[in-house]
């Protein structure tokens, strides 16, 4: 007898994945998967990046969350559409709960849309949900060792970001060892030392979003 479980899951994800991607393509929308622990400033970075971009980019967000509308509450305090998904337990988005969200949003008004994965440096790396690109925060607080922990995490990034570095004079964290780390795993990925406390690195993300936006276009507008 053939015993297919966790290869069939995925395999149905991706299908659907492939059909969120097209829906997003065909609205022209651009949309970036964040995944990160448990507060390591997702919610943070996505208020920022709202604050960075209001009057120029039109936003859209999508909260992953195992329960709570905390996060979405604050979201949707800047006057941007958001969608709570409550996974009920899940760890982790996945396509069919991502193509649901997108029937809730009206993506013809939305140009960038950001996906806050749930709380989870695991198995969210191992589920497509029809991005443009995954973002992965790290928090000083979390320590420089990460990459050897969660190398798939790493692996499949298209950026990290190393958040919290106003608190690098208080912790050990070694910047240059982490970076060195994530290299070795993936030597695509872009690094950026951020801070949505003291704003550093933010203007330097926002160039990157709206660089990747850009590239991403013509084959939605033609
Ligand atoms: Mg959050
Ligand atoms: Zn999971």
């Amino acid at each position: 007898m053939e015993i297919k479980v966790l290869k069939d899951i995925l395999g149905a994800n991706e299908q659907i994945a492939e059909r969120n991607r097209r829906l997003l393509d065909s609205k022209g929308v651009f949309a970036i998967n964040l995944m990160s622990s448990p507060g390591a400033g997702k919610t943070s970075l996505i208020l920022e990046t709202i604050r960075r971009l209001e009057g120029k980019v039109r936003i859209g967000v999508i909260e992953g969350d195992v329960s709570s509308s905390l996060d979405a509450e604050k979201i949707s305090e800047r006057k941007v559409p958001v969608i709570q998904i409550n996974t009920g337990g899940e760890c982790h988005l996945d396509a069919n709960m991502t193509s649901r969200a997108l029937d809730n949003l009206a993506l013809e008004d939305i140009e960038l849309l950001l996906i806050e994965n749930v709380g989870n440096l695991i198995c969210t790396a191992e589920f497509q949900l029809g991005e443009h690109k995954k973002v992965v925060i790290l928090s000083v607080p979390e320590g420089d060792d990460k990459p050897y922990k969660y190398p798939l995490m790493f692996h499949i990034a298209d950026v990290v970001l190393i958040n919290k570095i106003d608190l690098l004079p208080y912790l050990k964290f070694d910047i240059e060892g982490f970076s060195k780390a994530v290299r070795g795993i993936n030597q695509k990925v872009e690094i950026f030392p951020i801070s949505c406390t003291t704003h550093q690195g933010i203007e330097e993300w926002v160039s990157w979003v709206m660089a990747n936006m850009r590239s991403s276009a013509p084959e939605a507008l033609t």
